[in-house]
């Protein structure tokens, strides 16, 4: 008999669980349940009068190879692209002017003088001190000891270069504060580059150069990866090469329960919205962990805490559509970052259009403002057309683009960007081994280890391989857990 696996949210980790479950040698009954009414969570792309619009995410790390081998496994290879190299640079406000970062910079951290010399950012006091870097000493934490990204920038470079440039840059991935975001949690190369190389400037050398060393000398390879008709054909087409997995949109799980050891209906009872009741030898949760906590508190409130205590942000985007010409600014950069301590409204801002080839038609140009995050939900309480005022003031304050938009159009993401602050690595281990106590039960996604498209796939795919690592069909005598270690036991 095949194992059944419902998969609670058709995200791009649950998307991703349910095609490497098909991929697995043991074919399993596969059920995906979406609230929603669409399929692929944050990853949303709405076409527009010629302009392609990625609501949520737009691009995925191109270092990390999960996204880009799933993309080509469901026939996306010819549809990658990169960002355009004539406009790699990224502006950064500061005292209410745009300053192009210094180049060579990677993960924030400069690795070439010259420009970081020139740059007007900081001063000559902030300059000297980040020169002292490589002479810092390097700290060595113990078991699951952690520290902000803040302090981290800090302690390595100085504040400026964290309030400047690592602050916006590192902290704005997850809409955070660095002050509060682990940096082992969320920026894992950096501490792995101190402990390494003693020094951050020069890890991040070796690193740029291996980058050029890629490309045989022409330039550098693109940071980023994306597709040509939006992120959202990851979503359609990975749903497409599903052949045998039942999808449920618009029906959302309500409760998770396990079953009696020895049920023959199997291990758990996931009941929807509107399908009833359904019953699986596996659950993968593969939600937002606020979603997740709801899900389980009937039978561990123990986990349901772990869950409910992992916090999340609300965020929007609101894209802006012009004719060229009515934008004097010549939009030369992938686009601008906000520094926390210019106290603005908005985080950031993507010159869409600039950024990427395929996304506006001859003669438009199309910009991403973002607002909300931590400290700034506040913004999100007004209406979309607030919102969209709010994004076209700060336009014409630091682009001066004065001319009203041809469109605008507003996305919302409620508590959808983690939050994994100081100390995360240590709550994710004990959460999972919590998890782990309960046969068929899986968790992972948005916020858990790693965050971004590529580590939601990494999760999906070792759900998957947890999942095709058990027989459940085996008398409950002896089934074994995923290690092929432990016996089960629902009563703990
Ligand atoms: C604005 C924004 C920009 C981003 N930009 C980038 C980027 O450029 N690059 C990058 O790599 N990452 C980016 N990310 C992060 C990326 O979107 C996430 O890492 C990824 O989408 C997480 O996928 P997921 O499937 O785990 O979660 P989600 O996308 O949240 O999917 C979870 C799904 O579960 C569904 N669901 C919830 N509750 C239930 C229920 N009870 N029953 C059934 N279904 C349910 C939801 O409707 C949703 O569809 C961004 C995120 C945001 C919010």
């Amino acid at each position: 008999m095949k194992r059944r696996v419902v998969i609670v949210g058709g995200g791009i980790t649950g998307l991703a669980t349910a095609y490497a479950l098909e991929k697995a040698t043991e074919p399993s009954d596969v059920h995906i349940l979406e609230a929603a009414p669409r399929l692929g969570g944050n990853l949303v792309t709405v076409n527009h009068n010629g302009f392609t619009i990625d609501g949520g995410p737009d691009s995925w790390v191109a270092t990390k190879p999960h996204a880009t081998r799933l993309a080509k496994a469901v026939g996306l290879g010819d549809e990658l692209i990169g960002t355009r190299p004539d406009t790699r640079k990224v502006y950064i406000v500061w005292k209410k002017q745009l300053h192009a970062m210094p180049e060579g910079l990677v993960l924030g951290i400069p690795t070439e003088w010259r420009p970081f010399a020139s740059t007007e950012l900081f001063g000559l006091d902030a300059k000297l001190r980040a020169l002292l870097e490589p002479i810092i000493p390097r700290k060595i934490y113990s078991g699951d000891e952690d520290e902000s990204i803040a302090s981290f920038v800090s302690r390595r470079l100085g504040p400026d270069i964290c309030d400047r440039i690592a602050g916006p840059l590192l902290g704005g991935i997850f809409a955070g504060d660095p002050e509060q975001l682990s940096v082992r949690a969320c920026v894992p190369q950096l501490v792995e580059a101190e402990a390494k190389y003693g020094s951050l400037i020069s890890a991040m050398r070796v690193l740029r150069a291996a980058r050029k060393e890629q490309t045989g000398g022409e330039g550098e390879a693109s940071t980023f990866l994306s597709l040509k008709r939006g992120i959202g054909d990851l979503v359609t087409y990975v749903a497409h090469r599903l052949r045998d997995a039942e999808i449920s949109t618009g029906c959302a799980a309500t409760r998770v329960s396990p079953l009696e050891e020895g049920d023959s209906r199997g291990l758990w009872a996931v009941e929807t919205s509107t399908r009833g009741t359904l019953y699986a030898d596996h659950v993968a949760l593969t939600l937002p962990a606020h979603a997740s906590a709801g899900m389980v508190g009937g039978f561990d409130p123990a986990l349901a805490r772990m869950l409910g205590a992992m916090s999340y942000v609300s965020t929007a985007t609101v894209f802006l559509a012009y004719r060229k010409y009515d934008v004097r600014h010549p939009l030369d950069a992938a686009g601008f970052l906000v520094p926390k301590s210019e106290n603005r409204p908005i985080l950031a801002c993507t010159f869409v259009s600039s950024k990427w080839d395929h996304r506006a038609p001859s003669g438009q140009a199309l910009l991403r403002v973002f607002i909300g995050g931590a400290g700034g939900e506040h913004h999100l309480e007004h209406d979309d057309e607030g919102l969209a005022r709010l994004a076209r003031e700060q336009l014409y304050d630091l682009l001066g683009i004065e001319r009203a938009p041809v469109f605008t159009r507003v996305f919302r993401f409620k508590r959808a960007s983690p939050q994994p602050t100081v100390g995360h690595l240590g709550r994710m281990r004990r959460l999972l081994a919590q998890v782990a106590t309960w046969r068929g039960l899986h968790v992972g996604g948005n916020g858990f280890i790693g965050t971004g498209i590529p580590d939601s796939i990494k999760q999906g795919e070792e759900i998957a391989a947890g999942i095709a690592g058990v027989r459940a069909t085996l008398a409950p005598s002896e089934r074994v857990t995923a290690d092929g270690t432990t016996p089960l036991t629902l009563e703990r």
